[in-house]
C-alpha cells in the first residue's frame, strides 16, 4: 500500500489574514492548488507502484519522477507556508528565532532585506526561502524557482514565502512587491520559532 499525501487543514479560517491576503486568494490557494499538489503527488506514487508490478520498460519514468518532485516540493512547501502566517502575525521574532537571526544575518532589518529580496527578485514563479542548513550551523536565504529546480539537498525549510502569481495576483497584480512587503503583517514568528527549535542543539 502506497502511502498518501493529504492536504492539511488550515490553522486559521479563509479570510483570516485580511486585508493582506483575501479569502478568494486562501480558497482557491489551499482548496485548488495546493489540493492539486497532493493529487498530482499521490498519482506520481499511484503510477511508480503501478509500474513497480509490471515493469519499467517503455515507461517514461523520467516524466513520473518530475512529476513527482514537482507535486511533492509544491506540497510540502505549501504545508510549511500555511503556518507560517496567522492573523495574530507580524512585529518581530523573539527567543532564539530572533538570537538566531541577529547572529546569522546581523540583525532583523537586515535579515528582512535580504529575505525580501530574494522573494521580490525570483524568477518567474517560485518562492522565497529561510532555511536552516545543518553542515555549517546556520540560517540561510534561498530562492526556489518553479519549486522543484535548484533545492539545497538537505536543507529543511522553516519560513517559506510564496511568490506565484496565484499567491496574490487577484489582490496586488503584478505588484509583488507590495505583496512581499505586506505579509510581514501575517509571519507567525512563533511557528517558525517551533520550526527552528527541532534542529537546535
Ligand atoms: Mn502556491
Amino acid at each position: 500500500m502506497t502511502k498518501r499525501y493529504v492536504l492539511p487543514k488550515l490553522p486559521y479560517s479563509y479570510d483570516a489574514l485580511e486585508p493582506t491576503i483575501i479569502e478568494e486568494i486562501m480558497r482557491l490557494h489551499h482548496g485548488k492548488h495546493h489540493q492539486g499538489y497532493v493529487n498530482g503527488a499521490n498519482a506520481a506514487l499511484d503510477k511508480l507502484a503501478e509500474t513497480r508490478e509490471t515493469g519499467f520498460s517503455g515507461v517514461d519514468t523520467k516524466g513520473v519522477e518530475r512529476d513527482l518532485a514537482f507535486n511533492a516540493s509544491g506540497h510540502a512547501l505549501h504545508t510549511v507556508f500555511w503556518p507560517n502566517m496567522s492573523p495574530k502575525g507580524g512585529g518581530k521574532p523573539g527567543g532564539s528565532l530572533g538570537d538566531r537571526i541577529d547572529e546569522d544575518f546581523g540583525g532583523f532589518d537586515a535579515f528582512k532585506q535580504q529575505f525580501g529580496a530574494a522573494s521580490k527578485t525570483v524568477e518567474g514563479s517560485g518562492w522565497g526561502i529561510l532555511a536552516y542548513e545543518p553542515l555549517s550551523d546556520q540560517l540561510i536565504t534561498l530562492q526556489a524557482e518553479k519549486h522543484q529546480n535548484l533545492t539545497a539537498q538537505g536543507v529543511t525549510p522553516i519560513l517559506v514565502l510564496d511568490v506565484w502569481e496565484h499567491a496574490y495576483y487577484l489582490q496586488y497584480k503584478n505588484d509583488r512587491g507590495s505583496y512581499v512587503d505586506n505579509w510581514w503583517n501575517v509571519v507567525n514568528w512563533d511557528n517558525i520559532e517551533k520550526n527552528l527549535k527541532k534542529f537546535l542543539r
